[in-house]
Formats: C-alpha cells, sequence, structure tokens
C-alpha cells in the first residue's frame, strides 16, 4: 500500500453515516464511521485499522442481504467498492465490488455457460460466495474455483480453494465464520457450449421455455427468461416498487431429517386433509426440503399480508418488503410473526436468511 491509497482511505470515511441507504430494505440506523473502500489495499487497510484498534467492523456490499438495528452500527462500517472484472477464456476473476447482476450479463454476451441463471440477483460478487448464492437450479459453488480474502485472523491474504469455502445450502465457511474473513476477489471456470446456457435444472425454467429440464438453450435466453420470472415476483431490484424493497426471500427453505418429515407430513395432513402435499425435494441422506413459501401461504400469511409499514410482498410470500416507512422493528415483529404463525401451524421454525446486525429475530 503507498501513501496515496492511506490518503483515499481518509478521504472517503464519514462519521456518523446512516446506513439504510446503502441497503436495499432502506432500513438501519448509522453507523459510527463509514469507509469506502475502492482498492483492496483500501479494503485491507481499513479492516486493519478497525482491527488493531479493536472496532467493530461491518463489511457492507450491495446491502441486499441486511436488516441492520434502528440504533445503527457502533463501530466501523466498511462499503467495498472495488472493481475488476477479468474474463481469460473461460476463467472469470471479479472484484468483490463488481456488481454480480451485471457480470453475469458480461459472461452472457461472451458466449459463456454457468452462471445465467444467477441473473438478477442483487448486490456485490464478494457477497456471492458468503451464502452460495443460488437461484432457478445454479448457485455459485458449482462455478467457483478460489475466493482471495483477506484472513482477519492470520493478518494476511488467503486464497481458499472452493473445498475449502465449505459450500452448503445458503452456508459457507464465510458464513459461519462471519468475523474472520474479508473477500476481495472470487475466481470462476465457466463453460464454453457454443453459447448455450448449461443444462437446465429448474422445472419452472424449463417450463417457461417450453423444453425438458436437462435441455440446454441459448445462455442469453435462459438469462431473459430468469429476468423475466424474477420480476413477476419482486425479485429484481426496482426503487419504484415497493416489493422489492426486501433481502428477497426472507426465510430460507427448512431441511428435515426423514423423521422430522412424516412428523410434518402428519401434522400438514391433520391441518390440511389427507390429500395436502407441501413440496418435498431429496437433500441427501434421507432428508428432505421442504418450502418455506408453502408453508407461510399455508399458515395464513398470503402475499400482501399486514397492514403496517412492513408487509409481505404482493409479489411473493417469501419476501419481507418495507412499504416506505417502515422501521427494522416494524419488519422485525412481521418476521417474527411470520415465524411462529409457522410454528403453531406446523412445528417448524423457519430461520431467517438475511443477516442481522445488531438485533435478532
Ligand atoms: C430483490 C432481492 C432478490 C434476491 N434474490 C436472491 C436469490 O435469488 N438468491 C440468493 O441467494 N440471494 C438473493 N438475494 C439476497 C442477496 O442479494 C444476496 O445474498 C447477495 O449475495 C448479497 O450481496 P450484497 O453485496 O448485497 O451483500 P450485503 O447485503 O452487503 O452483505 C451480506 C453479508 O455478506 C457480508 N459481505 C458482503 N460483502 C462481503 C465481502 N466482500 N467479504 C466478506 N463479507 C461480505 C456482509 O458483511 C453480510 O454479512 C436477494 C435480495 C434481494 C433484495
Amino acid at each position: 500500500m503507498d501513501v496515496a491509497d492511506t490518503a483515499e482511505v481518509v478521504e472517503t470515511a464519514e462519521d456518523n453515516a446512516p446506513l439504510a441507504p446503502l441497503t436495499t430494505f432502506r432500513l438501519g440506523g448509522p453507523a459510527t464511521r463509514l469507509v469506502t473502500a475502492t482498492t483492496d489495499e483500501e479494503v485491507i487497510a481499513a479492516v486493519r485499522a478497525a482491527d488493531d484498534a479493536g472496532t467493530p467492523l461491518l463489511v457492507i456490499g450491495g446491502g441486499s442481504n441486511l436488516v441492520i438495528s434502528d440504533k445503527g452500527f457502533d463501530g466501523t462500517a466498511l462499503h467495498i467498492a472495488t472493481r475488476g472484472f477479468r474474463l481469460d477464456g473461460t476463467d472469470l476473476e471479479l472484484a468483490a465490488g463488481e456488481n454480480w447482476s451485471d457480470a453475469v450479463a458480461h459472461t452472457v454476451e461472451a458466449g459463456l455457460a454457468g452462471i445465467e441463471c444467477l441473473a438478477g440477483i442483487p448486490g456485490s460478487a464478494g457477497a456471492t460466495p458468503i451464502q452460495n448464492v443460488g437461484a432457478y437450479g445454479q448457485d455459485v459453488s458449482a462455478t467457483i474455483t478460489e475466493v482471495v480474502a483477506y484472513d482477519r485472523r492470520a493478518g494476511e491474504t488467503v486464497t481458499l480453494t472452493n473445498e475449502e469455502c465449505a459450500f452448503s445450502y445458503r452456508h459457507s465457511r464465510f458464513k459461519q465464520h462471519p468475523d474472520r474473513f474479508v473477500v476481495l476477489r472470487v475466481r470462476f471456470a465457466l463453460e464454453d457450449a457454443g453459447g448455450l446456457s448449461a443444462p437446465l435444472k429448474y422445472a419452472e425454467t424449463a417450463r417457461a421455455l417450453g423444453v425438458e429440464p436437462g435441455d440446454r438453450v441459448p445462455a442469453a435466453t435462459a438469462r431473459e427468461t430468469v429476468l423475466a420470472l424474477r420480476a413477476g415476483k419482486g425479485m429484481v431490484l426496482d426503487p419504484a416498487d415497493h416489493d422489492t424493497w426486501s433481502a428477497g426471500s426472507f426465510f430460507t427453505n427448512p431441511i428435515l431429517t426423514e423423521a422430522e418429515h412424516a412428523a410434518f407430513l402428519r401434522r400438514v395432513r391433520d391441518r390440511l386433509g389427507p390429500d395436502a402435499a407441501p413440496p418435498a425435494f431429496p437433500d441427501g441422506d434421507g432428508r428432505v426440503k421442504t418450502s418455506a413459501a408453502w408453508l407461510i401461504d399455508r399458515a395464513g400469511f398470503t402475499k400482501g399480508y399486514g397492514s403496517g409499514p412492513a408487509r409481505i410482498s404482493t409479489k411473493h410470500t417469501l419476501a419481507l418488503t418495507n412499504r416506505g416507512e417502515a422501521t427494522t422493528e416494524d419488519l422485525l415483529a412481521l418476521a417474527r410473526e411470520v415465524r411462529d404463525g409457522v410454528r403453531a401451524a406446523f412445528g417448524i421454525t423457519l430461520v431467517n436468511e438475511p443477516v442481522t446486525v445488531g438485533v435478532s429475530l
């Protein structure tokens, strides 16, 4: 790092800075200090400065998976605004601050396959490994080869292989140890299938395209179809549409053991009748993944539910939204009501997907 970098870190720091505008919920109080870093060196300098001073650190990318307390964050919020898109054949390297959805578009324009169904997911490239983002049959764990991160415990930059990232459904080593790694760069191996997509895994996408799961279509067509499906569910950011003032899915899909699933089915049929058939997807080792959206809907929380400033999206049961005037406490009250209602109806406790800062459900 040279002196110019240090100067820039100082220049882009702000005290008592509002964090709500940095989040897609538009919620949360101020940070004691907000640093915006535009190079890896600035990121590392800001992290080291906070760690040396024993100051709590909150890393923010696109703010699309964050629920921040109304009281704000007493520490340094580090906004990662680094840039870097490098495509070498089928090898892609993205700086953490790159806009994810734009990067997907560029790879599709280059005729490559592997992440085209992840179009429209808001936020930064550097956050994609954190919860192993996924949608429409793809997740980043299938294409990430390496993650370059600053390891706060070791005090150095490290390169983690895909295996070392310990990816699973909406989870990773980074989410497991949130205060250890700051992602700087993410590397992917894409596929050159002559302009075609990867085989489509998701039935809804295949149906929309009039093809069978497992088929390939032009990668650009797959991307556009996913974007259209997402937009219909309020899952593409649109500042004018309060249905997108959210964190996308607020709850993860529950994964049940065989015994839990059997008990769940009994409960569902007691409540909804013998023909009730909740979605069930095999998840290995006899486990079954069911649908959080189905549970919420059948527990009586339908689209548009709520009368206050925080409500369920009118387009998707799984998205909790800020209608414009909500506070984080309003949002959490709604989230607790939904979680407790689902538990009372079906005996399953939903777990929030977004990261909570200074609050919990
Ligand atoms: C409308 C909408 C639709 C969505 N659809 C999907 C979807 O289909 N699939 C899906 O998986 N997610 C979805 N999401 C959730 C969200 O977009 C993703 O989780 C995304 O990867 C978050 O990126 P971000 O940069 O906004 O992260 P942030 O919200 O800024 O941060 C999220 C977490 O990651 C950490 N973090 C961020 N950057 C770094 C970094 N460089 N190093 C270390 N830690 C970091 C933060 O500290 C925080 O803990 C959706 C959200 C919205 C609003």
